[in-house]
């Protein structure tokens, strides 16, 4: 069975928790699309490109070698085979994730690479572009959302824990900027598709935000089990 979950938002709104929450109780593989971005901005950073390095930068992303492991159940990110789980959530790599995600060629890449490494899968996608463009198909798509403010003290609070020196009014101002940049992008705008769920988790606890798509992922998947297996039992019907 190849399941997809899309779940798309801005920054902070919550996606992320929710998204490995539900994988958990779910059993389905996580994909953090956002990731493949900030593992390239980091190479960006290091190859010492600038932004308007567009050929060297697409190069970039078609080389782009990214692995996500589950160490002793921390979900590590490892770029050319080494651990930049840390090293990708700097501000300053936020930053320069959104600005190489504006790239139209960038993300002509990485919409090949996310598809890649769904195949075969039942996964939960979290980015901007899920249910829009990268898996426009999917079974069941949710757009997480919540109010300025909200999401910076959670940011806030996200960057002191990791000992990340930083104000809100930094870290407020730094959302903003992301989301005026991500909602304006040519291709890959951060948008609600039509068909996806809205969940406001401004007024809705994390946990009250996953019972609720819980609700609506687990008859699907039921569904779409059955009619899968029902289908094998007529081929094998057939064989025979
Ligand atoms: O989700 P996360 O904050 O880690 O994403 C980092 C940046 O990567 C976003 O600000 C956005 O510009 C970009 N992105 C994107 N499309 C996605 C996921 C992330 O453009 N599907």
């Amino acid at each position: 069975m190849n399941f997809v979950v899309a779940i798309d938002g801005p920054a902070a709104s919550g996606k992320g928790t929710i998204t490995r929450k539900l994988a958990d109780e779910l059993e389905l593989t996580v994909l953090p699309t956002g990731d493949t971005y900030r593992c390239l901005g980091l190479e960006v950073l290091k190859k010492g490109y600038g932004i308007d390095q567009v050929y060297e930068i697409t190069e970039l992303a078609r080389q782009l070698d990214i692995q996500l492991r589950n160490v002793n159940g921390k979900e590590l990110v490892y770029l050319n085979g080494e651990d930049v789980s840390n090293e990708i959530r700097e501000p300053a790599i936020s930053k320069l994730s959104s600005l190489v995600s504006s790239i139209v060629k960038v993300r002509e890449q990485m919409v090949l690479l996310q598809r890649r490494m769904a195949e075969g899968k039942n996964v939960i996608a979290e980015g901007r572009d899920m249910g829009t463009v990268v898996f426009p198909n999917a079974d069941v798509k949710l757009y997480i959302d919540a109010n300025e403010e909200v999401r910076a003290d959670r940011r806030y609070k996200e960057y002191l824990s990791n000992g990340i020196n930083i104000t809100y009014e930094e870290v407020l101002e730094q959302l903003r900027w992301r989301d005026e940049n991500d909602k304006n992008k040519k291709v890959g705008a951060l948008k609600k598709a039509d068909d996806a769920i809205l969940i406001d988790t401004t007024v809705m606890t994390i946990d009250e935000a996953v019972e609720k798509i819980k609700s609506e992922i687990q008859p699907k998947m039921v569904k779409k089990k059955s009619k899968e297996s029902k289908s094998e039992y007529n081929e094998d019907d057939f064989d025979m």
